[in-house]
């Protein structure tokens, strides 16, 4: 399956990887911890991105220059994004959901360790990884600077989709040669848990009251996390949005590192009508806060 990349975005793409990000994490509070019921759900703040309109092509234009100034940010960008992991508690037990960066991405990340030690868990305490998908901003965190498993005893649950595109040379070679490091990452996190991949297919139930969510389209096996006790809901949706200024109000508007943008515009849009139809509070590893979802025009609003 290519990887939609134009020349342009590619220069873009390239531009990011190897970047140190330089952005103080102070800049965005951390919201959180979240209550779901008897679930606590604490937002590990890995970093600060700065999204460029040119990773959201559709935004180099009038009508996005016009959000970004309404934000307050200059109208060429960029926008400052959080790049999260989150920590899911209940009672005596305890899940990580990404990992973040780790050191792939350069120097202004890798604070998810920090962050988790904040909450009094050690690497070596975490049994369990869930994966929303194999990006270098989630799944980096995984591994030590030497591409070793940062999580000596933690088993890594994912799609099945997910293991088998980011194994698959024949889905590497179309790829434009920038999103190698993409590849190099989620092929040395695979390789650095040897025997501890466990792959999941759909809805599955990934523990008590917390179930796997697909939403394909920014990779094959992208998911979220419907954490669910009572009434009580929160839905962790992994990248359906990176940017809330752009995208809530123009879910059409890709970025550039989706492996199939016409499947991710409808993951998004039928997911973000979910969200306001059933009234589901969410956040996401690139959003700062939890809201709930409003159609707003012809787009939406986190609320
Ligand atoms: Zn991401």
């Amino acid at each position: 399956m290519p990887l939609h990349l134009s020349r342009r975005n590619l220069l873009a793409a390239s531009a990011l990887l190897p970047l140190g990000f330089h952005l103080p994490a102070m800049a965005a509070p951390v919201n959180g911890p979240y209550r779901v019921g008897a679930f606590t759900v604490t937002p590990l703040r890995d970093g600060l991105f700065p999204l460029e309109p040119s990773m959201i092509p559709a935004a180099e234009s009038q009508a996005g220059q016009a959000l970004l100034k309404g934000a307050g940010l200059p109208a060429k960008g960029p926008s400052p994004e959080p790049v999260n992991a989150f920590l899911i508690r209940r009672g005596d037990r305890h899940w990580l959901l990404d990992a973040g960066c780790g050191t792939v991405l350069g120097p202004g990340f890798d604070r998810v360790t920090a962050a988790l030690a904040a909450e009094g868990v050690r690497p070596d305490e975490v049994e369990t990884i869930w994966l929303s998908h194999l990006h270098a901003d989630h799944a980096g965190g995984l591994l030590t600077p030497n591409r070793l498993a940062r999580f000596a005893n933690a088993e890594l649950v994912l799609q099945e989709r997910e293991v088998a595109y980011w194994s698959d040379a024949a889905a590497r070679a179309p790829a434009p040669a920038a999103l190698s490091p993409m590849f190099e990452t989620a092929q040395a996190v695979l390789a650095a848990y040897p025997g501890r991949i466990r792959r999941i297919s759909g809805e599955a139930e990934l523990a008590p009251g917390i179930h796997a969510l697909p939403l394909p389209g920014h990779t094959p096996g992208h998911m979220g996390v419907l954490i669910a006790d009572g009434s009580d809901r929160l839905l962790i949706w992994g990248d359906i949005v990176h940017s809330r200024i752009l995208q809530m109000p123009h879910p059409d508007w890709t970025v550039i590192w989706d492996t199939d943008p016409a499947e991710a515009i409808t993951t998004r849009r039928r997911i973000l009508d979910r969200a306001a139809v059933d009234g589901l509070r969410v956040t996401g590893m690139h959003l700062a806060t939890t809201g709930k979802i409003k159609r707003v025009d012809a787009g939406y609003a986190l609320v």
